[in-house]
């Protein structure tokens, strides 16, 4: 039984962003997972209620709470979409996410600042930062290959 891989809905085309765009992941490796039956697929926002398209929201720094453009806290939703996520990660034994970068759940080195000004910082998801909580290593789409060097093969 080899290692499954969480990874954002969005990644494998679902119509799951907060705009209503699909913007699939393509990749060689992506595809030999998802052969390999290695992909269990989530989109933390979407799991925990949040329609699509919604609007844009960010996390503030200072508050660590989540806040739409049009000022609403929605940090009630991502959290319990984190906590989603998790159950799915122990249901299938998931040690991997890979995981969209930049994004106010997803993102695994940086995120938006808050300010609604295309303005990135250091910085993880909220679901992100539960994963690692539990030990679960998160990657980007910018280490496939760092994940796939640690998958059993
Ligand atoms: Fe993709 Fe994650 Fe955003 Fe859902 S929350 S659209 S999975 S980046």
């Amino acid at each position: 039984c080899f290692d499954k891989i969480l990874i954002s809905a969005c990644f494998l085309g679902e119509r799951v962003r907060y705009n209503g765009e699909v913007k699939a992941l393509a990749s060689q490796l992506l595809s030999q997972w998802q052969s390999q039956g290695r992909l269990i697929s989530v989109c933390p926002e979407v799991i925990s209620g949040l329609p699509v398209p919604r609007p844009p929201a960010e996390i503030n720094p200072k508050t660590l709470q989540v806040i739409t453009i049009d000022s609403v806290d929605v940090s009630q939703q991502f959290s319990q979409g984190a906590q989603q996520a998790l159950r799915l990660c122990q249901q299938h034994n998931i040690r991997f996410a890979l995981l969209k970068e930049s994004s106010p759940s997803c993102g695994s080195n940086t995120i938006y600042d808050g300010s609604f000004s295309q303005q990135k910082i250091v910085g993880e998801g909220i679901t992100t930062k539960l994963l690692r909580q539990h030990g679960i290593q998160v990657f980007s789409e910018f280490y496939l290959k760092q994940l796939q060097g640690l998958l059993d093969q």
